[in-house]
């Protein structure tokens, strides 16, 4: 009776640990290879299970899988592993202190550079400033609001007129990948700060950017919990909070590679576009229509270009236009420092993951060329990228932009 009792208290401490503030100490990141079809069937029951953060998702058979365990949890994960016959290695062997050499110093905010990372009002204040310096340039505007109350803006880029063709960029969907608002804001940078060197294409092709649209759980990795993916919504009667927002979107909605399970990292939401930022982004989306020729949504990590489907193995019928953009974009990128970049659909790179802004994008608001991009790196530091490599991927993917702005420049349709 007694053991019953501290068993119940002991579930009871594991059920409420989501809601905790994480005990890094001790964690590490394991990565194995599935070899057979059942060890990567029992990847994915572990994952849908919800107990690890799994950093890289279980792909295809010869892929790596990088699973995150707290300390308390690495000897359940190994032995799980050994009786499974897969191999492991430690890819991070000390999580806690490669987060804290990545969290910037915080003494009141902070003016933008790409030396660290930023956090969320510092963002939206560089974007402020950015209109203010160049109005001839660029214009913002607030656009919604966050669960929490952070306003949301929309920088518009280019002199030429609105109905000129427009690349939607956004990043930071998943709130823990740093690089992705980091990389966004520094190819905004390079466009408005050497606009004359760019004069060409600025007035032919409109930028349209918001670069970090999971503002709640982003200001939440950098006050709370460094790791937190999801946004920060709360459902009544539910203990876990948030929603992956990249499984929430209204087009093949709680299809595969999601999850129903609130406590779930791919939760898709209690229902297609639950989550307030995503209605926000959608919105703009929609309300540009046919301006839009482009959408571009920044993720890290595995240095992966992919177009649609996210939903399942078909490929759109144009996918061929899709996948030869892709590859000059990669070509220019990986020519500035020599990283190396895989390319293909969605599903057919990854993982099946329906519910994804890239292929509502396509399959709902109309935009031909749609596309996630994964960035740096391929897991050394996933996404605890150190600083120091923000201006090189910058640099790399402005390339590969600038690839998109002048093929529509040069009237690609
Ligand atoms: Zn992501």
């Amino acid at each position: 009776m007694r053991s019953a009792v501290l068993l119940a208290c002991l579930l009871a401490l594991v059920a409420a640990r989501p809601s905790e503030r994480p005990n890094l100490h001790g964690a590490q990141v394991l990565r194995t290879v599935p070899h057979s079809p059942s060890q990567v069937h029992y990847l994915h029951g572990l994952l849908r299970q919800g107990h690890y953060d799994f950093w890289r998702e279980p792909r295809a058979l010869g892929q790596p899988v990088d699973i995150m365990a707290k300390a308390w949890q690495l000897p359940v994960l190994k032995a799980t592993l050994d009786g499974l016959h897969l191999k492991y290695s430690v890819m991070i062997s000390n999580v806690a202190q490669l987060v804290r050499e990545t969290v910037p110093r915080h003494d009141g905010p902070r003016a933008m550079d790409w030396t660290s990372y930023h956090d969320y009002d510092e963002i939206n204040d560089w974007l402020d400033e950015l209109a203010a310096t160049y109005p001839s340039l660029c214009s913002v505007e607030d656009v919604g609001t966050s669960y929490e109350g952070r306003t949301m803006k929309l920088l518009t880029i280019g002199t030429g007129d609105a109905s000129n063709p427009g690349i939607f960029i956004d990043g930071g969907i998943h709130a823990r990948e740093w690089i992705a608002p980091a990389t966004v804001t520094y190819m905004v940078n390079e466009l408005v700060t050497k606009s004359d060197t760019y004069a060409d294409i600025l007035a032919a092709v409109n930028f349209y950017v918001m670069p970090a649209i999971n503002p709640d759980g982003y200001a939440y990795t950098f006050t709370d919990e460094r790791l937190w993916r999801k946004t920060r919504s709360h459902q009544d009667g539910v203990i876990c909070v948030g929603v992956d927002p990249n499984r929430n979107w209204g087009f093949h909605w709680g299809e595969g590679g999601t999850s129903d399970s609130p406590c779930s990292d791919i939760y898709c939401g209690p229902e297609p576009f639950s989550e307030v930022e995503m209605r926000v982004v959608r919105d703009q989306i929609t309300r540009l229509g046919s301006a839009v020729s482009a959408y571009l949504t920044f993720h890290s990590y595995s240095q992966l270009w992919m177009y649609p489907w996210g939903y399942g193995y078909d490929l759109p019928d144009d996918w061929e236009d899709l996948d030869a953009l892709a590859q000059d974009a990669v070509t220019a990128l990986t020519a500035v420092h020599g990283t190396i970049y895989e390319i293909g659909s969605s599903a057919n790179t990854i993982y099946v993951a329906a519910g994804g802004s890239d292929d509502w994008a396509k399959g709902v608001g109309g935009v031909k060329y749609s596309y996630t991009v994964e960035l740096r790196d391929t897991g050394s530091y996933g996404f605890l990228l150190p600083p120091e490599q923000i201006i090189p991927t910058g640099e790399e993917t402005f390339e590969a932009l600038l690839v998109y702005a002048r093929f529509f420049q040069n009237g690609g349709t």
